[in-house]
């Protein structure tokens, strides 16, 4: 055990501590500061650079400015979009209150681009339809040009601070503190000079973003490291529905910079190597406008199929060409320059070279639709709550993107469900509530870990390990899986979590050392590597995201279910004695609603 009076603690108390200032951390700050509760966010990056920022197509809700729309077609869509892994009951809060959500952002100064009549421009996005699924599609998808998440989180962010939250910046958390099953309170160092902070409070809110950077390839920012669900599984708690890893169709090839889907919204179309608009095929009634596993599983067909562009036959191009130039400069400015910077291509005049690239994780950290997270309990109670802790945003799975999310819903959970978050700790916290001493290993897990990792002097250095990480689970793991990979995955990445042991960290220093942060972000990612890869393995269907060639169709008797997996890769916090297992259990899919509005959602075939 390591001597932790060597590192100087400071102590703070709080009524409620964020960790995450995307929107998702900054909406539950705003309500949970505005309750009058003492409130700190802790953010391992300034609020504004969190990777909410870099969100460019939009923000749904049945606003019906553009399109006759109504929230039961929203929440249908959603439901089908999950393919009928989500909970209804979550995902009818997340449609009917959306519009709400979105008026509110408007309020809060976010310039969305306007109709004529002065009302908020909608476009349409995949997988939106009118008339319950029945077509066509509508305009549902809110946003400011192609810079939705820029201007939300710039927004949100001058909101908070207003209230009277304490901003700690360029802190990263490193454990929960957890006591009798409860969450007391949270760890962190602070960047620039290696103090630690013990934060005692009576809620911690996870909302650290997801882990989009245990693929090679993805848009998601080099700071998605997921160590929310890192802390989660350390504190020997499950992770939900992890082997729902979705890839985006229109990344640019081999630089795997987003091109929104609203490049399609606004018309933008694929062709294979033929000059064929395969959608057409793939799907006769929203073509490129289907959902994303849907398009991303077409586009790895034709290029499996020989029909990809390029010498090696190994991207699609996408066609904004047709479109009037003025047009594009006034809702796609962003992504005209990314096409520019990134491919060298200029998309008035040239189709764009793009391939499936990761972007979202479906599974997350368990929790309800006031946001607190969930397991099954010792008793089997699969709703069992956890005092203290909630989740969200991209770290939850609350769970209303099931096994596939639609484009522009996840925005929208990020405000519906930080507000939720907010109105629930605004109804159960007394502010300023005398709280219990912390125990005396309160600090024990973070520090012992924090001491391994800067001290560790083995023969691989972090970059090694990551990347072979990586590279394993973008082959083991990519848009079709069948049982040989999936099999020679968990053992790959077993290894690989095993190599951690091995590691080397150069730099021994507590001032900014990126070296050592850059570990602790890779250990957390290779937990939730390990439990991706093992319960796609288990998956024995196929089902939105999840297309196992050897089960080809979705099996809803067998596995209409949450997988949760627990992983028990750390020996007593720091590496060492853990093997590295998953252990997998279920919880049941909610096949109700929230009210009597509208009725449970059949399950029936997925086709657009
Ligand atoms: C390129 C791109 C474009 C997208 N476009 C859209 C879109 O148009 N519409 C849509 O609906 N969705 C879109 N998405 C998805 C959506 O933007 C994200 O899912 C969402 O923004 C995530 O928000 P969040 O609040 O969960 O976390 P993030 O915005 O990822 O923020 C995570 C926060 O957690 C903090 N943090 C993490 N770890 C630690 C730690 N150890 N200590 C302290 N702080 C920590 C970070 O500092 C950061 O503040 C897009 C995603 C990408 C990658």
């Amino acid at each position: 055990m390591v001597d932790t009076s060597a590192y100087k603690i400071i102590d703070h108390t709080y009524d409620v501590v964020v960790v995450g200032a995307g929107g998702s951390g900054l909406r539950a700050t705003m309500g949970a500061a505005e309750a009058g509760l003492r409130t700190a966010n802790i953010s391992k990056v300034f609020p504004t650079r969190s990777h909410t920022v870099a969100a460019q197509g939009g923000i749904a809700a049945s606003l019906g400015n553009n399109s006759p729309d109504h929230w039961t077609w929203h929440m249908y869509d959603t439901v089908k979009g999950s393919d009928w892994l989500g909970d209804q009951d979550a995902i009818e809060y997340l449609a009917r209150e959306a519009p709400a959500a979105v008026y509110e952002l408007e309020h809060a100064g976010v310039p969305f681009s306007r109709n004529e009549d002065g009302t908020i421009y909608q476009r349409p996005f995949g997988g939106h339809m009118q008339n319950m699924g029945e077509g066509p599609p509508v305009q549902r998808t809110c946003a400011a040009a192609d810079r939705t998440g820029h201007a939300m989180l710039h927004a949100l962010y001058q909101q908070s601070l207003k209230y009277d939250a304490d901003f700690f910046i360029e802190y990263f958390a490193l454990d929960l503190i957890m006591h009798n099953g409860k969450c007391v309170g949270v760890m962190a160092m602070c960047l620039d000079d290696g103090t630690i902070h013990r934060f005692r409070s009576q809620s911690v809110v996870l909302a650290t973003g997801g882990y989009g950077r245990c693929y090679f390839t993805a848009t998601s920012a080099h700071t998605c490291t997921g160590d929310g669900g890192g802390m989660v599984l350390r504190a020997g708690l499950p992770l939900q529905d992890m082997e729902f890893v979705q890839f985006h169709p229109t990344g640019i090839y081999g630089a795997g910079v987003l091109i929104t889907e609203g490049a399609r919204g606004e018309g933008g179309y694929l062709t294979n190597s033929e000059g064929e608009r395969f959608m057409e095929r793939y799907a006769p009634s929203a073509k490129d406008l289907a959902s994303r596993d849907v398009v991303s599983r077409s586009m790895a067909l034709e290029m499996r199929e020989g029909r990809g562009v390029g010498p090696e036959g190994d991207h699609i191009y996408l066609h904004l060409d047709h479109i009037e130039a003025k047009v594009l400069a006034e809702r796609l400015p962003g992504i005209t320059e990314s096409g520019k910077i990134f491919a060298g291509v200029d998309l008035t005049r040239q189709p764009l070279p793009v391939t499936p690239t990761v972007h979202y994780n479906m599974g997350g950290v368990p929790c309800n639709y006031h946001g607190q997270v969930v397991t099954v309990g010792p008793d089997g109670n699969p709703d069992t709550v956890v005092e203290g802790l909630y989740a969200v945003g991209e770290a939850a799975c609350v769970s209303v993107h099931g096994a596939n999310r639609l484009g522009s819903n996840s925005l929208i959970d990020l405000v519906v469900f930080g507000r939720a978050t907010g109105l629930h700790l605004k109804e159960n916290l007394k502010g300023g509530a005398a709280q219990p001493e912390l125990p005396k290993d309160s600090a024990d897990l973070a520090l012992t870990r924090l001491d391994h990792f800067r001290h560790a002097d083995g023969g691989s250095p972090t970059a090694e390990i990551r990347s072979e990480m990586q590279k394993n689970m973008q082959k083991h793991a990519a848009v079709f899986r069948d049982s040989k990979l999936l099999g020679e995955g968990v053992e790959l990445l077993k290894s690989v979590n095993k190599r951690m042991e091995d590691i080397k960290v150069f730099d021994r220093s507590l001032i900014w050392n990126s070296d050592l942060i850059e570990t602790l972000e890779l250990d957390n990612l290779i937990a939730q590597a390990n439990v991706t890869i093992a319960s796609a393995e288990n998956r024995k269907e196929s089902r939105g995201a999840h297309a196992h060639e050897d089960y080809p169709d979705r099996d809803d008797k067998n596995w209409m279910k949450h997988t949760v997996a627990w992983f028990d890769g750390w020996g007593g916090g720091a590496r060492g004695s853990g093997g590295g297992d998953v252990k997998i259990d279920y919880r049941p899919v909610h096949e109700y609603t929230l009210t009597d509005d509208i009725e449970y959602i059949k399950p029936k075939k997925r086709v657009y």
